[in-house]
């Protein structure tokens, strides 16, 4: 059996520019802003993206799992069903 330890996490929600400094600026490097998201429905232009062009939605968690790589910590991205199934606010 294993059971996963507690763990304390930094975690933000991103809903806009700015809200996240990993998070890149909306419109940056969309050749089509009007297509839709597979994920949550909305168009690419309201969706950051995170290093390597990975789209992050309105409402998405960024979780700082504490691992790093050369020195940047690596953020996970979850869907807010996601987050509230496998974190709480402490
Ligand atoms: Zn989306």
């Amino acid at each position: 059996m294993e059971v996963r330890k507690n763990e304390i996490f930094e975690a933000r929600q991103w809903f806009c520019d700015g809200d996240h400094p990993l998070v890149g600026r909306r419109h940056a490097g969309i050749s089509n802003p009007d297509v839709l998201c597979t994920e949550c429905g909305k168009p690419r232009k309201y969706h950051g993206f995170l290093p390597f062009n990975f789209p992050v939605c309105q409402g998405d968690w960024l979780v700082n799992d504490g691992h790093a790589i050369g020195g940047e910590y690596l953020w996970n991205r979850y869907t807010d069903i996601e987050f509230k199934s496998l974190f709480e606010k402490i």
